[in-house]
């Protein structure tokens, strides 16, 4: 297993992966304070210029609040999909639809959307990736970016020689903030309920099929047998969901 560290800022997991000589950061939180970050480095004995890339799983404020100051901290750089750019650095809030009836409810609850946000910090990327898979070896590690589009455009994920993915938002707690099992994104991009559940369904199997452990921006980790019939679930609930 490779060494994993799981933490919490905000509402969002934020994770550390080791690599050779130092260290990958996975997303940044939810909650403006890089205090959070610099406390989980100093537990476990990181130097912040051992933090050689910085990723940014998806383009939603909940992921990349603190990018710009993880940056300024470590000097690594950051890597989002092209898809990702304009909401970190306009910043935006995340311009989301529902999917499913969880996501359905939550938008009822939440302010409008896609606009930009006075007190997001923007942040520009260093490292832009298109669709294809992108290999981290030069970062010493062994591990892979696949492209796993459906909760947003820009959604990419990590994984790993030994089968452990961060997936961001595309498997997530069932419900937020209530610890549950996972359930496939209740958010999406667009209100073409079909196409959205194409694209995120293509991506929740392409996950199982390289992945065992899946590490979620929200809650988790889940396992194998967890996400097969959190999956399994959402393809039912997609053929009656109607918005
Ligand atoms: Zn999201």
């Amino acid at each position: 297993m490779s060494k994993i560290i799981q933490y919490l800022c905000g509402m969002s997991n934020g994770y550390i992966l080791k690599c050779k000589e130092g260290y990958i950061a996975i997303d940044c939180g939810s909650e403006y304070d890089i205090s959070i970050f610099k406390n989980v480095l100093s537990e476990n004995n990181i130097n912040p210029e051992e933090i050689k890339l910085i990723i940014v799983t998806h383009g939603h404020c909940d992921h990349f609040v603190n990018a710009d100051e993880m940056k300024k901290l470590t000097g690594a750089p950051l890597l989002c999909h092209k898809e990702a750019v304009l909401s970190l650095t306009t910043p935006l809030y995340p311009d989301v639809h529902a999917r499913n009836e969880v996501g359905y409810k939550l938008l009822n609850e939440m302010t409008p959307d896609g606009e930009p946000c006075p007190i997001l910090p923007p942040v520009t990327p260093d490292i832009v990736i298109g669709n294809e898979d992108y290999d981290l070896s030069d970062y010493g590690i062994d591990a892979k970016i696949i492209y796993t589009p459906g909760h947003s455009l820009g959604c990419i994920s990590i994984i790993t020689g030994e089968r452990e993915a961060f997936v961001g938002d595309i498997l997530q707690e069932k419900v937020p903030g209530c610890g549950s099992p996972p359930g496939v994104a209740y958010f999406t991009y667009t209100d073409d309920l079909e196409e959205a559940n194409k694209l995120t369904f293509a991506s929740c199997d392409r996950l199982l099929k390289e992945a065992d452990i899946f590490y979620s921006g929200h809650s988790g980790p889940f396992i194998r047998q967890e996400i097969q019939k959190c999956i399994d679930d959402a393809k039912e609930e997609a053929k009656t969901f109607k918005l």
